[in-house]
């Protein structure tokens, strides 16, 4: 027990563990008011250090001089997630920190332990204040989270110089900059034929083959050298953050079926998508470029409005005979794992992969079973992310999770985790997050809520006579859910109480409880949660899929 705190510090004072102790120092505040700090005495010493002595990005925790801790970064990034692991099995009492006991090493097996921001739609990156999501990344990395990708979604905007394009890339140079600050690989990604929205229509690819139709058809040159300028441009913008991280996307918009694209996976695409991947390496040498290859196979047979020429599994095909062996411009190929769709199978079955490239996955943490996305508070699928991860290990370098907003936040350190450690049990991250994040004496408690609110979380909206129901699949457990969490409440000191974290898993249950009982049927409980969803969340602007059901929005939406 400490009532304050020394840090030791290395000698060099490299940035990443001088902003690692900035990190513990104000999380140990915010939990119990002791304070850390590197210049005075303290009843108990944290020491920090790099010794290279294990894999990339580990660390070893150990008894320190004076009574105290040591935590060992293998590298400056491994001094960081040892901050965490410490962070996390320590204890927090009212003007006491107790150290935690845990002691050993631990090394990540996955390189690639990212994370994905959808800024747009006005959801919670979109919209939250810088610094609040600046926090979050730092959070993030304690978590052993080392890539970061955002999007510069060019159909927003009038030209790189609209106003709006630059106060957008303001907010994403932060979000990158942050994530830089804290030892991670960041960068952007973009369509291979993305186009801003003032595009020239004379270059365009034909409307019914893409969803916004500004993107450019690049087996026309004049086209293709178009985006890559414009690519060019926003990559010039960054190089004083400095970007490790570029790939590149066939779909959601985008695409292109014209006879000479087609098939786009294999041909259009791979012709426009080289060039880029190019310029990104003279930018900025050393990116890791990744070839995404999601929705291959199904997104433009699905968005077809007209026939197309198409045959079963021609893009994965395609790629596969188009990349013998591995191509000297590319790093990674993206792939998803989604069910229903011919090649993942495949891929899961015989393995063969275009180019031996190493694997990165896409998983989906946000938009299962339940929409608007997060608009009933937290998801926790401890069960459902295991499980759809049938990606052949061997050749998985790691994984980058989809996030729309901060409702998945136990889904992100259950993935982070499973990227550090292939057989990590969920259940047992979910009881370090609650322990760490509402502390150790209600940890098994929240494990079981979060049990039972995957369970419960699959519900579709049903809209009659002007009301909307949002019926859930299997409303059994609700009650017991909502009754763990309010007994848990009643213990919780007041930083955890009032944390986000905890209201966003609390709400789920009390609007889960309120739905059942209502005929599911959103009732003054719900509104009310509803609302401080919204505030919590910044959606007050945002799109239906990503604001919480308010009557206000429901109404919105009927007109
Ligand atoms: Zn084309």
């Amino acid at each position: 027990m400490a009532r304050t705190i020394r840090i030791r510090l290395p000698a060099g004072e490299h940035p990443i563990v001088v902003r690692a102790a900035e990190i513990f120092r104000r999380e140990v505040r915010a939990r119990c008011g002791v304070e850390a700090a590197t210049d005075a005495p303290g009843e108990m010493t944290l020491t920090l250090g790099v010794r290279p002595e294990t894999g990339s990005g580990g660390f070893r925790i150990e008894d320190g001089p004076d009574a105290g801790v040591r935590v060992l970064g293998s590298d400056e990034p491994g001094v960081l997630y040892g901050i965490g692991k410490f962070l996390r099995t320590s204890r927090y009492g009212c003007g006491e920190f107790i150290a935690g006991s845990w002691r050993g090493v631990s090394v990540p097996e996955r390189d690639v332990r990212g994370i994905y921001f959808a800024s747009h739609f006005h959801n919670y990156y979109h919209e939250a204040p810088v610094q609040e999501v600046v926090r979050y990344i730092e959070e993030l990395a304690l978590w052993g989270i080392n890539h970061l990708g955002v999007w510069f979604d060019m159909h927003h905007f009038q030209g790189f110089h609209d106003p709006q394009a630059q106060r957008f890339l303001s907010r994403l140079r932060a979000y990158l900059s942050a994530g830089r600050n804290v030892g991670m690989r960041v960068g952007l990604g973009v369509l291979a034929n993305e186009g801003y929205a003032d595009s020239p229509a004379s270059l365009r690819i034909p409307r019914t083959h893409g969803a916004y139709g500004v993107e450019l058809c690049p087996s026309e040159p004049v086209g293709r050298d178009l985006v890559c300028r414009w690519v060019e441009e926003l990559l010039r913008s960054l190089t004083d953050i400095g970007l490790g991280l570029f790939w590149v996307w066939p779909y959601d918009q985008g695409g292109c079926a014209c006879p000479r694209c087609w098939p786009w996976g294999a041909k259009g695409f791979i012709d426009a998508a080289q060039p880029l991947a190019r310029i990104a390496r003279r930018v900025f040498p050393g990116i890791r470029v990744i070839l995404s290859t999601w929705y291959f196979d199904y997104y433009i047979l699905r968005n077809a409005k007209e026939g197309l020429p198409y045959r079963p599994g021609e893009e994965w095909d395609g790629l596969l005979d188009r990349f013998p062996v591995r191509p000297d411009w590319l790093d990674y190929i993206l792939v998803d794992e989604e069910e229903g769709r011919s090649w993942p199978r495949r891929l899961s079955r015989d393995g063969r992969v275009p180019g031996h490239l190493p694997l990165i996955t896409f998983p989906e943490i946000s938009m299962r079973g339940m929409h608007p996305w997060g608009g009933f508070g937290a998801n926790p699928q401890p069960r459902h992310l295991p499980l759809r991860r049938n990606t052949p290990a061997v050749r998985l370098a790691g994984g980058i999770p989809y996030s729309e907003g901060i409702f998945e936040d136990m889904n992100k350190a259950i993935l982070a985790q499973f990227h550090w450690r292939d057989q990590q049990d969920s259940d047992e991250t979910v009881r370090e997050y609650a322990s760490y994040e509402f502390g150790p004496a209600v940890a098994d408690r929240v494990v079981e809520a979060a049990r039972i609110l995957e369970q419960t979380m699959i519900r579709s909206e049903k809209a009659e006579g002007g009301v909307t129901r949002f019926v859930l699949q299997h409303p059994a457990g609700a009650f017991e859910a909502h009754a763990i969490l309010q007994q848990v409440e009643s213990e919780l000191p007041a930083w955890a109480r009032q944390s986000w974290r905890w209201r966003i898993l609390y709400l789920r249950s009390l609007i889960d409880r309120e739905l059942v009982s209502n005929d599911f049927i959103p009732n003054d409980p719900c509104e009310e949660a509803f609302q401080e969803l919204n505030r919590l969340y910044h959606a007050e602007k945002g799109i239906y899929s990503v604001s919480p059901p308010t009557r206000a929005v429901l109404e919105r939406r009927r007109r």
